[in-house]
Order: C-alpha cells, then sequence, then structure tokens
C-alpha cells in the first residue's frame, strides 16, 4: 500500500465513515475476514483492535446458526479466515489463546504437510503472475513446467502446515480447517475433470489430515462459476467463501459467503477501515464510476 493509500486510510478512519458502515451495516450482518499470513505480533494487535469492535464468531457457529435463529448471534459478528495454510499460521496459536477467539484456516490440501510450493510464491515475476492467472489451468501448468516448476515437486523447505501442526492448532478448539483445492488453480480456467478432483479431492485430503469433516470450500483468487459451486454442493461442502464485496445474513447462499481481503501488515486505522468494508465498497464504486465514464465517451 503506498504511503498516499495509508494517509486517505487514516483520513477514512478519521472521518467517521468506517464507524457508520460498521453502525448501519455490520451491527446485524456476519462479516467475514480474510488474512494470509500476519506476523504473531501484528495479528496480537489486529485482534485486540477488532475485539473492542467486533463479536468474533467461528465459521462453524455461523453456518450451525441459520437454519436455527440468526438472533442467537452476538451483535457485530466477524469471523476471521486465513488463506493458504502457511506454516507461518502456527505462530498465531498462542494469540489465538491468549483472546480466545476462534478462525478458519484454509490448506490447500495437495501441500499440506509437504514440502511442495504453490505454484503463485515460485512466480516473481507480478506480471507474468498476473498473467498466469487469466489463461487456462492446462496452459498455466504447462508455461510454469517450462519454468522448471511443478506442482508435486518437493522443495528444501516447507512452507505450509504440517500434519502435527495442523493437528496441534485444531486440539485448541479454536482452529478450525477447511479446503482450499488441491493446488491452488484458478477453478473457472479447468475443465470439469480438473474442477472436480480439485473440490471433491481436496476434501478427501483436508479430513485425511485433521480426522474431522471439511465442511467448507475457499474459492482461490476468489474466483468461481456456476459449475464450481455445484461441484461444491456435489462434494458434500457445506459453505463455500469467495471475495465478492459484503456481509453475510441467514437469506444469503452459503456457497457464495462474501468476504472482506484484509492486509497481513498495517497500521490498525488501515484495518479497521477495511474491515468495516467501507474501502471494498469504495473501490468498487470508484471502479463503476470509471466503467460508466468510459461507455458515456468521458
Ligand atoms: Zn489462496
Amino acid at each position: 500500500m503506498s504511503f498516499l493509500s495509508k494517509l486517505n486510510a487514516l483520513n477514512l478512519y478519521l472521518s467517521g465513515l468506517p464507524w457508520l458502515f460498521r453502525h448501519f451495516f455490520q451491527k446485524k450482518k456476519v462479516t467475514i475476514l480474510m488474512f494470509h499470513h500476519p506476523s504473531p505480533e501484528y495479528f496480537d494487535k489486529a485482534i485486540t483492535a477488532l475485539k473492542k469492535r467486533y463479536n468474533i464468531i467461528s465459521l462453524s457457529r455461523f453456518m450451525d446458526t441459520i437454519p436455527a435463529d440468526e438472533r442467537s448471534l452476538p451483535s457485530y459478528p466477524l469471523i476471521i479466515t486465513l488463506d493458504d495454510g502457511w506454516a507461518s499460521n502456527y505462530a498465531l496459536l498462542p494469540v489465538l489463546e491468549k483472546h480466545q477467539v476462534p478462525v478458519t484456516i484454509f490448506l490447500m490440501a495437495g501441500m499440506a504437510d509437504t514440502h511442495r510450493h504453490p505454484w503463485f510464491s515460485e512466480v516473481t515475476n507480478q506480471q507474468k503472475k498476473q498473467e498466469l492467472k487469466r489463461v487456462s489451468n492446462t496452459t498455466r501448468v504447462s508455461t510454469l513446467k517450462r519454468m522448471g516448476f511443478t506442482e508435486t515437486k518437493e522443495f528444501d523447505d516447507r512452507v505450509v502446515l504440517s500434519r502435527e501442526e495442523i493437528h496441534h492448532m485444531q486440539a485448541s478448539g479454536l482452529v478450525e480447517f477447511g479446503s482450499h483445492t488441491l493446488f491452488h488453480p484458478i477453478l473457472p480456467h479447468c475443465n470439469d475433470n480438473t474442477a472436480l478432483e480439485e473440490i471433491q479431492l481436496s476434501k478427501k485430503k483436508t479430513e485425511e489430515l485433521t480426522g474431522k469433516p471439511c465442511r467448507f470450500f475457499s474459492f482461490p483468487n476468489g474466483d468461481y462459476c456456476e459449475r464450481d459451486i455445484r461441484l461444491c454442493k456435489k462434494a458434500g461442502y457445506e459453505a463455500a467463501v469467495t471475495l465478492d464485496v459484503g456481509y453475510n445474513s441467514r437469506n444469503d447462499d452459503p456457497f457464495r459467503l462474501k468476504r472482506i481481503s484484509v492486509p497481513d501488515e498495517a497500521s490498525i486505522s488501515e484495518l479497521l477501515v477495511k474491515a468495516s468494508g467501507f474501502w471494498a465498497f469504495f473501490k468498487v464504486l470508484l471502479r463503476k464510476q470509471k466503467r460508466s465514464r468510459r461507455h458515456s465517451g468521458l
């Protein structure tokens, strides 16, 4: 984030607009945040600030409440999720225990407990990485192969959680694990067989790793199509999280749960602006404005 954006975040925070968002939209609706690999020091500060403004609940609690009564949820309910299942997440356990807050971690199930690396961390050129997210899955895989990378290649270092770490975190009663596919492809660019494998086998693999039913799925990069939703239902998931902007209620489709992406390192004012959803709405609004200006020839 640039200095200017940081300054904007602080100004926005001080303007009170995020407060209004929290008060009017987030009181009754469920907000879901997405982190990746925050440091324990930052996560501690983030949780402290979020706990003052929200009631942190687990994704399971929200899903278990849906058929019953939403009123049984506390006001300002907030769910914390972490995507990818990075090894560094293990160091967050003491923070979770200190604050007694639950989280859901979505594992790249084909990589957990191995020395495999996700493809996107091996492509250092940002433009190339974005390009690879746009091409068909077979093109992405063959391009990576030419670059010397395969999904099952074992590296010297382990960057994702091990089985032991997963078990230890799960035993705290504060961490639940979901699936984030096997190898983090962009699902809508996969053919039917690969999409089925990534969605179905990753559920089995996660269950094998945790010894518990894998109830939830997270779409890599937030990308999904109707077929992927169908496959998630068929595989037996109960819900799936996206990166569609907004908040959630019991009437919403559980396979299109909206999430707000928050930074792994930021000032607390920036985190709170983003967690309020204000920043994401602001960005969507700007994008729409730009598009309508383009269409009207301005
Ligand atoms: Zn991911």
